[in-house]
């Protein structure tokens, strides 16, 4: 802060009062004053008061200078104490009215123009842009309309006082227009008598300034204080508007990664403009690193082919040293830094550099940056990093997900590819396989019938066996066929009623359920999403399992239907012969039988295609079981698109 002035007067003595004539003075008459010693005492460039002393008997010496001095010096302490008081009230308000957070910008804004009207004696307060290139000026903001001063009104900017704050380094002051030079549009036009003003720079942005004016002739100049005080202002507003413009940038940011409506090129491609405007840099780059050489992926500001265009990294440029580092590398001016003798330098003519490392999940990708032809003469801020950084970071979780995707993609490309091979080899199985085993059962049966009487016991119980296994093997082949074939030739999911699926069921079930004397029952069944000849092959294996597996006594099975959350689970339950524990996650496997075919028939393929099916459907299959007690099989279905049951 400046140095305190106060313009002390010298010390107005009077020995006596009636030898001065000074006996017609109130305080002659009301204090009866005989001698009187004063000095007056300033604050905020006014006269405050005075400091006097005095004595009811005449004095009969005068004053000597060293008590003249003492006085003096005791009003100048005042006035400095008065004013340090002032200073530090003003300084609080402006702090409670910057600090408040209940307040938007433009209030605290009216508030500082009512305070800092207050303390400089001038009437009105105002913020304008600068458009240096147009030579004019744009109000802004007003604390009051002023004639046609107010905000929209468009002043030049040479020749006024606002001119003046905007070519000088600090706060400028106007006391006397005409004596000073500057009787041009705000003195001629708008009135203004006397002006405070100060210029803030505005990075990438329009500079503005802030000042405070009056139409009233100025009877004082401004104090040090004031000038200061303003300077605090202005340096608040900057912090401000910098605070606001990066809030923004930052909003547009996230509004750019979260529209779910563009795509990753689309994205970067406006992640790179919006970094060129925060950063008011020309260009743009995503680079990706390939050996010795950088890709350009994207660019905007320049006239770079993407995809085509490479940027050798020999000997070692900008973003060869930007991957290495954990930060932002911002570089403001490059031939500062030696980096002039750099290829990127020569070929391109970058003045400047700011760049961030991006990774891809794997490791390091490439790099995100932004340059410029020119120079910069303002150093890159904390505010700038950390914006680029967030830049950097999308593109790196972006990049990452693509990355995934693309092996998802790859793997779900493998299981379609093997999915494929599978009913490939299956139908080759069917078809190819089958023939050779015809042969094989036709030949058989020819033996059975030509040369039975040739076979003994034993001969016929081998060719019993070989028959038996062919049987076999048919079966097998055909429910290899239909597993294979469950997610390629299924037809497409519609509202199927599980309730016709489970009659038809049954029906086809009749003679084994009478032969076994099974009881199945059932409660109502849901609609469901389905495919229905598929789910009828999972109740059909179901339910013709609940019978195979019941044990001695004739199968009692029902089946049951819970609504849970968002789906659909029925429920198979027997009380037949029940699965261990450790086993019951085998059972679902492929060809996985936990009984040999002599106790039990079956080719241990029909969970497995239930489980297979089941999931196609979205669904899962489960079992839960206690041997001897019985199994209950549930498997989820998805409800109907209407939700109706
Ligand atoms: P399969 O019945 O042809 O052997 P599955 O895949 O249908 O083949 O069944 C696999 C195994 O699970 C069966 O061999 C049997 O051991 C067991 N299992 C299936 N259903 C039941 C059930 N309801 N009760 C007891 N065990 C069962």
């Amino acid at each position: 802060m400046g140095q305190v002035r106060t313009r002390a007067a010298p010390p107005r003595a009077a020995p006596a009062g009636p030898q001065v004539g000074w006996t017609d003075d109130p305080a002659y008459e009301r204090f009866g004053l005989d001698a009187y010693f004063a000095t007056t005492v300033h604050a905020g460039g006014e006269e405050y008061g005075t400091l006097c002393f005095g004595s009811e008997s005449p004095r009969d010496r005068s004053y000597s200078d060293g008590e003249r001095t003492f006085l003096d010096l005791m009003g100048q302490w005042l006035s400095y104490e008065l004013e340090q008081q002032r200073r530090v009230r003003y300084l609080q308000e402006s702090y409670e009215i910057t600090s408040d957070p209940a307040r938007t910008f433009e209030e605290k804004l009216q508030a500082l123009f009512d305070l800092g009207s207050e303390q400089f004696g001038l009437d009105v307060g105002g913020m304008a842009k600068v458009f240096p290139d147009d030579d004019r000026l744009e109000v802004e903001y007003t604390s009051e309309e002023c004639g046609p001063f107010r905000p929209g009104l468009e002043p030049p900017l040479s020749g006024t006082y606002c001119g003046a704050a905007y070519g000088a380094d600090g706060p400028v002051t106007i006391t006397d227009p005409v004596a000073e030079g500057y009787d041009g549009y705000a003195y001629e036009e708008l009135g203004f008598e006397a002006y405070l003003g100060t210029h803030i720079e505005v990075d990438n942005g329009h500079d503005r300034l802030f000042f405070f004016t009056t139409t009233e002739p100025r009877t004082r100049p401004f104090t040090d204080a004031e000038r200061t005080f303003l300077d605090l202002m202005g340096q608040w507003v900057n912090y401000e508007l910098e605070r606001r413009k990066h809030r923004r940038s930052q909003e547009k940011l996230y509004e750019i990664t979260a529209d779910s409506d563009l795509s990753f090129d689309e994205k970067t491609e406006r992640l790179l403009d919006l970094g060129r405007e925060r950063f008011d840099l020309e260009m743009g780059f995503l680079l990706e690193k390939r050996g010795d050489e950088f890709r350009v992926v994207k660019t905007q500001g320049t006239a770079l082919e993407e995809g085509t265009a490479r940027v050798s990294a020999n000997p070692g440029n900008y973003c060869k040293r930007t991957i290495t580092m954990e930060t932002p590398l911002g570089v403001e001016d490059v031939t500062a830094v030696g980096w002039d003798d750099d290829p990127l330098y020569r070929e391109y003519d970058l003045g400047c550099y700011l760049g961030t490392k991006v990774t891809d999940g794997d490791g390091v990708y490439g790099s995100v940056c932004f340059s410029d032809t020119d120079g910069r003469d303002r150093e890159f801020t904390d505010a700038d990093y950390a914006f680029l950084d967030l830049i950097g970071q999308w593109v790196s979780y972006e990049l990452e997900r693509d990355e995934r995707e693309r092996r998802l993609e790859r793997s779900n490309d493998r299981l379609e590819e093997s999915n494929k091979r599978l009913e490939q080899f299956a139908y080759a199985a069917s078809h190819d396989l089958q023939e050779p085993l015809r042969m094989v059962s036709s030949y058989l049966q020819l033996l059975e019938h030509r040369y039975e009487d040739a076979l003994d016991a034993e001969g016929e119980e081998f060719l019993a066996f070989a028959v038996d296994g062919a049987d076999r093997m048919r079966e097998m082949i055909d429910a290899l066929l239909a597993y294979s074939r469950v997610e390629t030739q299924g037809d497409p999911l519609e509202p199927v009623a599980l309730e016709d699926v489970f009659e038809s069921v049954r029906e086809d079930l009749r003679m084994r359920i009478e032969g076994s004397d099974a009881t199945i029952t059932a409660d109502s069944l849901p609609r469901v999403q389905g495919d229905a000849s598929q789910l009828r092959q999972v109740f059909q294996n179901l339910l013709s399992n609940a019978i195979t597996y019941s044990g001695d006594e004739p199968p009692r099975v029902h089946v049951d239907a819970e609504r849970r959350d968002r789906e659909w689970v029925i429920t198979v339950e027997d009380d037949g012969i029940g699965i261990p524990a450790d086993e019951q996650n085998r059972i679902f496997d492929i060809f996985d039988r936990l009984h040999s075919r002599e106790e039990y028939d079956g080719t241990g393929i029909g969970l497995a295609l239930c489980e297979r099916i089941v999931e196609r459907h979205g669904g899962e299959i489960w079992v839960e079981s206690e041997p001897g007690e019985g199994s209950a099989f549930s498997f989820s279905l998805q409800p109907t698109a209407a939700g109706s049951s």
